[in-house]
């Protein structure tokens, strides 16, 4: 285990290929796949930014905004 609270989940070969395959072409991590599966709003997900059609990690996107839109920065709605 790379550190701690990582566990082994026990699933078919085929099921772990088809996790990791999906994941990677998400560009995600199995275990952000998986926590986006569990977590539908998409917190670990790609989307696309509105204001631009930009693909960004949702979790950069704070990040996102700052450097390319540093003008709207408090506008939500968007
Ligand atoms: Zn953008």
């Amino acid at each position: 285990m790379p550190e701690k609270g990582w566990s082994i989940l026990t699933v078919r070969e085929g099921t772990a290929k088809k996790v990791k395959d999906l994941a990677h072409t998400r560009g995600l991590t199995v275990d952000e796949f998986i926590n986006e599966l569990m977590n539908p709003s998409g917190k670990t997900g790609w989307l696309n930014h509105p204001l631009c059609g930009a693909e960004v990690k949702s979790k950069n996107l704070n990040e996102h905004i700052t450097k390319v839109h540093p003008n709207r920065k408090s506008s939500k709605a968007d």
